[in-house]
C-alpha cells in the first residue's frame, strides 16, 4: 500500500459531508452541524450535516421511489455493480483507512484491515446476488405443488455503530442491495465520514440514485423513531449495544418491521492446560487487542486452566506492555485511543471496580495523561468472580484473567453471561474442542483462533447478543421474503 496521506484534507472521501438523499449530497433542514473529532487528539476535523425528521421523511421518499426499479434490475447487473464497490474500495484502501482512523482513532494496520475486510462483502454479495434460488416440492398429501419465491423486503434501514465504521456498512448494504432492497444508513456520530464515503464511492461504481441514502443526525432517536413510525420502512438491520437494540426492538413491534440486530458481546477466551500456549497467547493478543479492544468480538473474560495460568499470564502481560500506544494514524502504532472520554471513563471505572474487589494489576491499570482517550493495555490477576467487568462488555484494552480447573467448570462460567456472541477455545485436544463447542452457548465458536469474522460465514449471536446473521448466503436472506405461492399443474 502506498503510504498514508497527512490530513483530512488530503483525503478526497472527506469532502462527503452532507446528507445523501437520492443522488444529490443535502446540506438538510438543521442550520448546525455534527463535529467530528480525532480521538487520538480530541480535535475538531470536520463536520457533517445535522438531518431533521423532515429530511429522514425525504430519505424514504428516495428509497420507496426506488425500490420497484431496483427490485427488478437483473441480479447480474445488481452482482455487477457491487462487484465494481469492491473494486473501487480496493482501489482506495489507502485513503478510506486513513479516514477510518481518523475519525475512530483505531490503528492504522487495523484500519487498513478493516478496509479490506469492508470491500470482500461487496464482492461475497456481488456473487450472492446471483445464487437467489427459490423450491419447489410436491405438497405431503399430493393436492398441489409449493412454490417458493425469495422476494426483496423492501425498503430497509441500516443503523451501523462507530467500531468499525466501514465494515459494519458494507455488511448490510451489501446483502440489501444484492437482495433488491433500497436503504437508508444511519451511521454512528462518531464516525460519519466513513459513512459517507461509502455513500460515495457506491454512486461512483453505479448504484442508481435513491437505492442508497445516507443520513446523520444529532436528533438520533426522534429521527430513528420517525424512520420507523413510517410504513414503507420494512426491515431493520442494527448494530449497536444491547441496550439500543432493546429500545428499537420496541419500536419497531408498532409497524411489525421485521428486524435483524447484531449486539454486544462478553467472549469468554478458554485456554485448557493442554493448550500451545503461545499459540494462545498470539490468539488472545488478537481476539483482545483487534480495534484496541473495541469489538464486539473482543475477549471480555479469559478463563485459563490451572495449570497453564502462570506461563499463560506472564506471556500474555509482556505481550500487552510490549504493545506501542499511539496517535491511530501513525503506521508504527499498535494500540490507538478509545473513542471519546466517556469510553475511557466506563474502561477505569470498571478497572477500579476490579481492584476494589482484591484484583491485581501486572500492567497499565489507568489513563494516559495528555490529548486523546487513551488508556494503558492492561492485565488484571486474581480475578474475583462478582466484579462488574465479569457481566460488562470491556470496550477497552483490558484483559482480565480468571483461573478454573474443570471442563465443566470452565463451561459454566463462559456460559454465565447474557450475552452469546462468541466464544474461544484453546487446547490441542480437538474431540475436546468440539464437545466443549456444542456446550457454549454463542452463535460462534474459534477452536485455536483469535477471529472468526469472515463474510462466507454467518455471523451473529445467540441470547441478549442478538437475531439473524450477517455474511454467508443467510445475510441476504435477512433481506428477503419468501413467498408461498400454493400452484397445481
Ligand atoms: P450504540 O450506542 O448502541 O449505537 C449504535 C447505533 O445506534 C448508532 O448509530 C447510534 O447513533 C444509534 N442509536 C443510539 N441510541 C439510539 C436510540 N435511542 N434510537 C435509535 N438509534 C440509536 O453502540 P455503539 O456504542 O455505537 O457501538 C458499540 C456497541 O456495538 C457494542 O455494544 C458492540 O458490542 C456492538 N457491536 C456489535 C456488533 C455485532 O456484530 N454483534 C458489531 C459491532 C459492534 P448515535 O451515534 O447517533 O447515538
Amino acid at each position: 500500500m502506498q503510504s498514508a496521506s497527512k490530513s483530512i484534507q488530503d483525503i478526497p472521501y472527506a469532502q462527503f459531508n452532507n446528507l445523501l438523499i437520492g443522488s444529490a449530497w443535502q446540506q438538510g433542514g438543521q442550520t448546525g452541524r455534527i463535529s467530528v473529532e480525532d480521538p487520538s487528539t480530541g480535535e475538531h476535523i470536520n463536520d457533517v450535516a445535522d438531518a431533521t425528521v423532515a429530511d429522514a421523511a425525504a430519505a424514504v421518499d428516495a428509497a420507496a421511489a426506488a425500490a420497484e426499479g431496483w427490485a427488478a434490475t437483473a441480479p447480474r447487473e445488481r452482482g455487477e455493480i457491487l462487484r465494481r464497490c469492491f473494486e473501487l474500495m480496493i482501489r482506495d484502501a489507502d485513503q478510506l483507512a486513513r479516514l477510518i482512523s481518523l475519525e475512530n482513532g483505531k490503528a492504522l494496520k487495523d484500519a487498513r484491515s478493516e478496509v479490506l475486510y469492508a470491500a470482500e462483502f461487496f464482492r461475497w454479495f456481488a456473487e450472492e446476488a446471483v445464487r437467489i434460488s427459490g423450491d419447489l416440492a410436491i405438497a405431503p398429501g399430493g393436492a398441489n405443488r409449493i412454490l417458493v419465491q425469495y422476494q426483496p423486503i423492501g425498503v430497509s434501514l441500516l443503523i451501523t455503530p462507530w467500531n468499525f465504521p466501514a465494515a459494519m456498512a458494507t455488511r448490510k448494504i451489501a446483502p440489501a442491495l444484492a437482495a433488491g432492497c433500497t436503504c437508508i444508513l444511519k451511521p454512528a456520530t462518531e464516525t460519519p465520514l466513513t459513512a459517507y464515503a461509502m455513500g460515495a464511492l457506491c454512486l461512483e461504481a453505479g448504484v442508481p440514485a435513491g437505492v442508497i441514502n445516507i443520513i446523520t443526525s444529532s436528533a438520533t432517536s426522534e429521527v430513528v423513531n420517525a424512520l420507523l413510525s413510517d410504513k414503507r420502512v420494512r426491515k431493520l438491520s442494527f448494530t449497536g449495544s444491547t441496550e439500543v437494540g432493546r429500545i428499537l426492538l420496541r419500536k419497531a413491534a408498532d409497524q411489525v418491521i421485521n428486524c435483524s440486530m447484531e449486539l454486544g458481546g462478553n467472549a469468554p477466551f478458554i485456554v485448557f492446560d493442554d493448550a500451545d500456549i503461545e499459540k494462545a497467547v498470539a490468539g488472545g493478543m488478537i481476539a483482545k487487542m483487534r480495534n484496541g479492544g473495541e469489538a464486539c468480538t473482543a475477549a471480555n473474560r479469559f478463563y485459563v486452566q490451572r495449570g497453564a495460568a502462570d506461563k499463560f499470564s506472564r506471556r500474555f502481560a509482556e505481550a500487552m506492555e510490549g504493545l506501542r500506544v499511539g496517535p491511530g494514524a501513525d503506521p508504527s502504532t499498535d494500540c490507538g485511543p478509545l473513542v471519546n472520554a466517556k469510553a475511557v471513563s466506563k474502561v477505569d471505572e470498571l478497572v477500579k471496580d476490579a481492584v476494589r474487589r482484591s484484583a491485581r494489576i501486572v500492567c497499565g491499570g489507568s489513563p494516559i495523561d495528555g490529548a486523546g482517550y487513551f488508556y494503558a493495555p492492561t492485565v488484571l490477576l486474581d480475578m474475583p468472580a462478582d466484579a462488574d467487568i465479569t457481566r460488562e462488555e470491556i470496550f477497552g484494552p483490558v484483559a482480565p484473567i480468571y483461573i478454573f480447573d474443570t471442563e465443566e467448570e470452565a463451561i459454566q462460567l463462559a456460559n454465565d453471561t447474557e450475552y452469546g456472541l462468541v466464544s474461544y477455545v484453546y487446547t490441542e485436544d480437538l474431540r475436546r474442542g468440539l464437545r466443549v463447542s456444542e456446550k457454549l452457548e454463542a452463535g460462534m465458536i474459534a477452536i485455536n483462533r483469535g477471529l472468526v469474522s469472515d463474510p462466507a460465514a454467518p455471523f451473529g449471536g445467540v441470547k441478549q447478543s442478538g437475531l439473524g446473521r450477517e455474511g454467508a448466503h443467510h445475510g441476504i436472506l435477512e433481506f428477503m421474503e419468501a413467498k408461498y405461492i400454493a400452484t397445481d399443474w
